[in-house]
């Protein structure tokens, strides 16, 4: 005779048993060990060979978490890029193995290099603090007022890192109006020369308490640059 007393609580520990295993299931699927690098060209600097540019490159990562108060997941160096990007979707930053070496060279030109990781973090800061939308939606034509809003906060982190470390700004000022290019007409345009030259400056002249006024200050400033001209 069935006691139903019994065959509840049976029907309880199978149910506890599905859900333990389900949610060890979800725990090893949706908790990898450690952020990763999702392409095959890409490798995290974690793994790089060469201790001076691994160092740099964690440190620089650690140092602009802590000025723009945001979380990267991975640092990765890719083969097949030939520039640098935030990837929104994994969280990553990511930077061309050939862009590193000809931003960085001359040997000296490191600070060259960390600005082109603080502009890409800068995007990080911009997506966690809902301002990409904002900005596009000021000037809905155009990417340029997200781009020289970057090199703003850009200039703001190298004036902050100046404190500690020897920073030629002159070099800096070159390096973004090289960056700078003339496809007015594209969805694309991130700037004139001038334009991001100027951007990089001001935010560098600026000194702010803290990275949301000096955010606020950029905004201020790029909604004067006519992004949607
Ligand atoms: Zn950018």
């Amino acid at each position: 005779m069935l006691n139903p007393r019994r065959h509840v609580l049976r029907l309880r520990s199978v149910l506890g048993s599905l859900i333990c295993a389900l949610l060890v299931a979800m725990m090893a699927t949706t908790q990898p060990a450690r952020a990763e690098c999702p392409l095959e060209s890409q490798t995290p600097v974690y793994d790089i060979g060469f201790e001076f540019l691994r160092d740099l490159l964690i440190s620089t990562k650690s140092e602009l978490e802590q000025f723009f108060d945001i979380n990267i997941n991975e640092f990765c160096l890719d083969e097949e890029e030939y520039g640098a990007y935030y990837d929104m979707e994994f969280g990553n930053l990511v930077l061309g193995d050939s862009f590193l070496l000809e931003k960085a060279n001359p040997p000296g030109n490191v600070n060259n290099v960390i600005a082109i990781i603080a502009h890409e973090t800068a995007h990080a800061f911009q997506h966690k603090h809902g301002l990409l939308n904002m900005l596009v939606e000021q000037n809905p034509h155009r990417v340029k007022c997200i781009e020289l809003h970057a090199d703003f906060l850009t200039g703001g982190y190298m004036r902050w890192r100046a404190q500690d470390f020897d920073i030629n700004h002159i070099k800096l000022t070159t390096m973004f109006y090289r960056l700078g290019d003339r496809v007015i007409e594209s969805d694309s345009h991130h700037g004139l020369g001038p334009e991001r030259y100027v951007t990089f400056l001001q935010g560098f002249n600026t000194v702010a308490g803290d990275v949301i006024t000096l955010s606020s200050m950029g905004i201020a400033y790029v909604s004067q640059a006519d992004c949607d001209e």
